[in-house]
């Protein structure tokens, strides 16, 4: 497992990166989320701490509570464009306010799902007009998160990074 990552930070927004490729595709996002909505914008930073981007090929992605950290499997982010990437961001942001004391307030899944991909809907709609993506569609059918639980490896993947992060185990180098 890759232990030494790239770090840059965005106001109070840490992203880490196994490469610096990404970190421009982040940033273009998070620009673009300025552009379109400054109220979703600034609740970016109050929502999510970290965005954790893996060394390992998928899409698979988990949002972690009371961490606030997202990691993204590194597919994920060089295969999207940056208006989905962008509302992925406000998507999985806006999972933190679904959480009371560290935990669900709704049972993980369909209701929770519901009002994230709402707001992620109405964010894409704001650039790219009422045409319903493909992956939205994909969303909404749930195949996605089922597919992500399908995918148990990378999910204890997020888990033991998370451990190594918070026990100060990975090297994070600042992107100069
Ligand atoms: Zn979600």
């Amino acid at each position: 497992m890759k232990k030494d990552f790239l770090y840059l930070k965005i106001k109070s927004l840490i992203i880490i990166s196994p490469t610096k490729l990404f970190f421009k595709k982040i940033k273009d996002a998070l620009d673009l989320i300025q552009k379109t909505d400054l109220k979703e914008y600034r609740n970016i930073f109050s929502r999510l701490n970290i965005i954790f981007i893996t060394n390992k090929n998928g899409y698979t992605n988990e949002f972690f509570m009371p961490e606030k950290i997202w990691f993204a499997n590194k597919t994920l982010i060089k295969n999207n464009d940056i208006n989905w990437l962008a509302s992925l961001i406000i998507h999985e942001a806006f999972h933190a306010t679904q959480f009371k004391n560290g935990k669900y307030i709704f049972p993980l899944g369909k209701k929770l799902e519901k009002s994230a991909i709402e707001l992620q809907k109405k964010f894409l709609e704001k650039i790219e007009g009422k045409k319903v993506r493909k992956e939205t569609k994909y969303l909404i059918q749930k195949k996605y998160w089922e597919k992500i639980e399908d995918d148990k490896k990378s999910l204890s993947y997020f888990r033991n990074l998370l451990d190594l992060f918070q026990n100060k185990k990975i090297k994070l180098s600042y992107k100069s």
